[in-house]
């Protein structure tokens, strides 16, 4: 009788710099689970070929990154509401019948590290300003209408990105202009930066805080660095600050546990085997 391993991992390129396989072995060895968690580097004309061949070598399922979070939603044969609605794929399942279940995690993860480092944060309270209209703040966007914020304020560079996400998502979006996105933070309860902008060698995010309240509750999705300087001014201003890593170890926790069949804690022992402590 052979046993069977259980092997995931995390689709994407560039893959090099992923922290899913340090954070995934970090769990398995935790839970003294037999399996591993790989990186794959994989082409977007090879995506296809490669999820119909993984789970013919033992994958349970895998994460997907970017560029392949949109083709995956297209290669599943089941959706999750919450992936139809963001419009990507950041987990897959592969069923024993060969059939793929895409999900995306990445709005729950954002909830889950609010409610994890800022227990007293309520959506309901007031406008929610969102800076940015990628797939991550399709994510979030679509995590702040669930979670009853009244009003979604939303600020994009590039205008036409902004408008799909209000025409997707609905009346609560307001779409703000990117060089007035200041304005928007006024009588906000909750604040999220979206964008890239404030990470390790991009450009800082500029935008005003004067308008910002001490009541507000201010979330960097970038975690390199931890502290961004978006998040140090907020801090400055009186304003709870949540940072990035928190909801990269959440959206990771329901995949671990459909492939390996444990719900894994997020703690600081998580956090520290991510950022190679
Ligand atoms: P996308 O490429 O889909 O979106 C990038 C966003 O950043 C767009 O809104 C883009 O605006 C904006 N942007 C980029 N450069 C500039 C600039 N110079 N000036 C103004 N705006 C700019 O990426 P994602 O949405 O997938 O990711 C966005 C960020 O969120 C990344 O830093 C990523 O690492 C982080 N992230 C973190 C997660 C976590 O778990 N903590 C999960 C997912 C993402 P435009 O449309 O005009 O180009």
């Amino acid at each position: 009788m052979s046993e069977t391993i259980p092997l995931a991992g995390v689709i994407g390129r560039p893959i090099a710099h992923s922290r899913s396989p340090a954070l995934h072995a970090h769990w398995l060895k935790t839970y003294r689970i037999a399996g591993y968690y790989v990186p794959l580097d994989v082409g977007q004309s090879d995506l296809a070929d490669v999820l119909a061949m993984l789970p013919r070598m033992g994958f349970v399922g895998v994460n997907i990154t970017i560029p392949h979070k949109e083709s995956a939603l297209h290669l599943s044969n089941f959706v999750s509401d919450r992936a139809a609605l963001i419009g990507a794929a950041n987990t897959l399942i592969f069923r024993d019948d060969g059939s793929i279940q895409a999900d995306n995690t990445d709005g729950y993860g954002f909830i889950a590290n609010l409610r994890q480092n800022a227990p007293q944060w309520d959506a309901t309270a007031g406008p929610a300003a969102v800076l940015g209209a990628g797939g991550a703040a399709r994510a979030v966007v679509s995590a702040l209408i669930q979670e009853g914020a009244p009003e979604i304020r939303l600020a994009n560079r590039s205008r036409a990105r902004a408008d799909g996400l209000k025409s997707d998502f609905g009346g609560r979006v307001q779409v703000y202009e990117w060089v007035r996105a200041a304005e928007m933070l006024d009588g906000a309860a909750t604040v999220v930066n979206t964008t890239s902008l404030g990470m390790t060698g991009k450009p800082e995010l500029g935008v005003r805080l004067d308008a910002l309240g001490a009541h507000a509750t201010v979330c960097d999705l970038v975690y390199t660095p931890l502290r961004t300087g978006f998040l140090q001014r907020a801090e400055a201003m009186g304003c709870t600050t949540v940072d990035g890593l928190g909801m990269l170890l959440h959206q990771a926790a329901p995949g671990f546990e459909r492939w390996f069949g444990t719900r894994p804690s997020v703690d600081d022992s998580a956090r520290a085997a991510v950022l190679g402590q």
